[in-house]
């Protein structure tokens, strides 16, 4: 390094002394600025830190005046530090005081310096405070002198993480690392939690970021670079990543990589600047999260986020760990974090300790949002750079209902929260009295509210909730929890349990609905570019009959004696509905033979989930006993809106006249040919949409447990009279319902 006297090398090392001497932190501050101006021939060395009320303090410095540490300060954005710090980006200049940013302040000495090379202290993506250098005369810092300032940064960074330089901060201050942050987000599933963070993929923490040996380092480096490769074309040759798409992003960013040596290039400079390979992994990572961070363009963004996956994993492989926090230990009130995550990996967490779920990604009708909902997991989407911002074991309230997030939060906005419990609790108690009433409108209607269920723990909600039965059981439920094919009578079992705790009350079974986003991490499929377009569901089932035979086997026998009503997923034509039959009376048949009790009544149905089987609804209809739609995938279809895609989240709206024409036009063919209609999708649950279900002729829907109070309560409102008569003179004129159902709503005194 030109103008250096020992290099990188020479001043981690003395650095590392440092750390280890038992002295204050101040005076240990005090020896690093020392230490860094001596080694960058720089006549000025500063250190400020990050507080939570945006500025930045002076915390030590060599060069300019003693007086001024602990005293000035400046703003987030405000003079050349400032600047760094909002950016998260070096400043380099040889004549700073040209630079329009330039903030002079009379104490600190400053104007007698020319040149100027300031580094944002960076953890995680997040700026903990500056790092600078000074000359008297113009010169400009090359890029050897950047990088050993950035990779001096990441010490600085370790002694504000560790807590050292708290007490230092001028009175009435903390540092921004413990910062409260107010995030914005989607309400996915309606709750509060309360608890503490836990990080589904954690982030590894260096620890030891100076090199005792810098080739055994480039070394390590090098076999967890392979072994990362290796790893990574296992895993796509496997199809663990054929879940929603992500094989192709890893598989793109991998290829990107691969061919830009430019990634492992710049790890290895890092290491032979005199940093461990787990440091220099996390040294140039943090360059790729300060670009995530200025980046705008969202399809960049997902890619530098790619990148930051890939150091994650790459993390893992240096340190050889490989624990899943789900089978660690969780806090009692475990919030979890994560950019997105699959159904099957929600339930691997113990449910008694969930209070919630914050997803940087997520969309209403993704599996892991509707499995939350089930679970009574309160679940916020969309939470932009959360995982930047949080620690393990931050505290953390999310909300449900507003969508929002508070991290750290101050303890004002943790008692309104503590009221906010006890407001809801009310108000289920409110539902809870509702429980033994019939959902009857208020010119005597009698609309029936299923649950939609799929696992164990869901049963007791039914009685709970005052619902009228199950309307859907998602049997694939218990395949995604398991580590293998659950055999017949583990099956059996479990339907036997349903109905058991169902009693009196109706339970709608569906067969195995598997493929698009409930891949089983134990069933090899070929890798696919449309899941949700794929070989799932039915198709699946009846291109593999065993499993499905299994499958109603386990249903005839745990309904022995009473009625099964078990209905068909994406039904696309009506042939495979003929199949599916044909199956279940040969299996019933077969039964018969040997003697087995059977139920005392089969009724088959269909889920109508396929645009194709609107214009073939009269064939499907006679042939059925029931059908249910799914409006989860049918507006996905309709409109080409992937359910799970972030972007298109509210792109297409649910009341827009183009899918409630085509849900009135089910509802109407059911009522004509006399079969019973349900529908099972999650707008179900949504107050505004099941009136507009109701005022659409449906008098059956099924939801989510925790939404059958407020459901009931809208129902008990209304009055469908006119609710039909509106909807009927609008749906005609109109492009979108929304408003005027809103306005419905408010004129009648309709409770949402
Ligand atoms: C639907 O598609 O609306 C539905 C109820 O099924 P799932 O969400 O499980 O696909
Ligand atoms: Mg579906």
């Amino acid at each position: 390094m030109r103008g250096s006297i020992g290099g990188p090398r020479v001043m981690l090392r003395r650095l590392r002394e440092l750390m280890a001497e038992p002295v204050s932190a101040q005076e240990r501050l005090d020896k690093i600025v020392v230490t860094i101006a001596s080694n960058m021939v720089a006549e000025v060395c500063s250190v400020y830190v990050l507080r939570d009320d945006g500025t930045l303090e002076l915390f030590a410095t060599e060069g300019l005046r003693p007086e001024a540490v602990h005293l000035t300060s400046l703003q987030l954005g405000e003079g050349l530090v400032g600047v760094i710090a909002s950016d998260a980006k070096p400043l380099n200049l040889s004549n700073a005081q040209d630079h329009p940013a330039f903030a002079y302040r009379p104490e600190t000495g400053e104007e007698h310096y020319q040149s100027f090379l300031g580094v944002p202290v960076l953890r995680g993506g997040q700026t903990l405070g500056v790092l600078v250098v000074q000359n008297r005369t113009p010169r400009t810092y090359n890029e050897e002198e950047v990088e050993a300032l950035q990779t001096t940064a990441m010490v600085l960074a370790e002694m504000i993480a560790g807590g050292e330089l708290e007490p230092l901060a001028r009175s009435g201050g903390s540092l921004a690392l413990r910062r409260p942050h107010h995030l914005a987000g989607l309400a996915l599933a309606e709750g509060l939690g309360l608890g503490h963070a836990v990080l589904h993929e954690p982030r590894m923490v260096v620890t030891t970021l100076i090199a005792e040996d810098v080739h055994h380092e480039l070394r390590r480096l090098n076999a967890a670079l392979d072994s990362l490769r290796t790893s990574v074309e296992d895993l796509l040759e496997r199809g663990e990543f054929a879940r929603g798409g992500e094989h192709r992003e890893i598989l793109e960013t991998f290829r990107m990589f691969a061919h830009d040596r430019g990634w492992a290039e710049r790890m290895r400079e890092a290491v032979m600047s005199g940093l461990t390979a787990e440091a220099a992994v996390e040294r140039v990572q943090n360059d790729t999260r300060a670009r995530m961070l200025r980046q705008t363009d969202p399809v960049i963004r997902e890619r530098l986020h790619d990148l930051d996956d890939l150091a994650n994993r790459l993390l893992r492989e240096l340190v050889g760990w490989q624990i899943h926090p789900a089978l660690g230990e969780l806090p009692r009130d475990a919030i979890i974090i994560a950019r997105n995550m699959g159904p099957a990996e929600l339930l691997d967490y113990d449910r008694d300790r969930l209070r919630g779920l914050v997803l940087e990604e997520g969309a209403p009708t993704s599996h892991v949002t509707i499995v939350a909902r089930a679970l009574g997991i309160a679940t916020l989407g969309q939470v932009e750079g959360i995982l930047d911002l949080v620690r393990p074991g931050d505290p953390i309230i999310l909300d449900g209902d507003s969508g929002e997030a508070h991290l750290r939060p101050p303890p004002d906005i943790e008692r309104a929260y503590v009221d906010k419990v006890r407001f809801r609790a009310r108000r289920q108690e409110q539902y809870a009295r509702l429980r033994e009433r019939p959902a009857t409108t208020r010119d005597g209607t009698e609309i029936s509210l299923f649950v939609n269920a799929g696992l164990l723990v869901d049963l007791p909600q039914v009685k709970e909730a005052g619902a009228s039965g199950i309307g859907l059981f998602r049997t694939e439920l218990q395949f995604l929890v398991a580590a293998t094919f659950p055999r017949m009578r583990e099956q059996q079992a479990l339907y036997r349990d349903v109905l058991t705790a169902a009693g009196e009350l109706p339970v709608t079974f569906r067969s195995l609905d598997i493929g698009g986003d409930k891949m089983l991490p134990y069933l090899r499929a070929a890798q696919e570019e449309n899941p949700a377009l794929g070989w799932r569901a039915i198709r699946m089932a009846l291109d593999r009959p065993g499993l499905l035979r299994t499958q109603i086997r386990a249903l005839l026998h745990a309904a022995a004696g009473r009625e099964l009503r078990l209905m068909f997923p994406m039904i696309a034509e009506v042939e495979e509905f003929d199949r599916a039959r044909e199956l279940v009376e040969r299996e019933r048949r077969h039964l018969e033979r040997f003697g087995h009790a059977l139920p005392e009544r089969v009724l088959l149905g269909a889920m109508i989930e396929v645009p194709s089987i609107l214009w073939q609804l009269d064939e499907l209809l006679d042939r059925c006993d029931f059908v249910s739609v799914g409006s989860n995938d049918l507006l996905q279809f309709l409109f080409a809106s992937d359910r799970a895609n972030t972007r298109l989240v509210n792109r297409f709206d649910p009341l827009a006249a183009s899918s409630l024409r085509a849900l009135r036009h089910i509802a109407g063919a059911a009522r004509s040919r006399n079969v019973p209609v349900t529908l099972c999708g999650e707008m179900a649950g949504d107050p505004l949409s099941a009136m507009a279900l109701i005022g659409l002729g449906y008098r059956a829907i099924s939801m989510a447990p925790s939404a059958i109070g407020a459901v009931k309560q809208m129902v008990l409102s209304i009055e469908l009279a006119p609710l039909e008569a509106m909807i009927e003179s609008e749906i005609a004129g109109s492009c979108n319902l929304r408003n005027e159902l809103l306005a419905f709503a408010r004129t009648h005194g309709v409770e949402l």
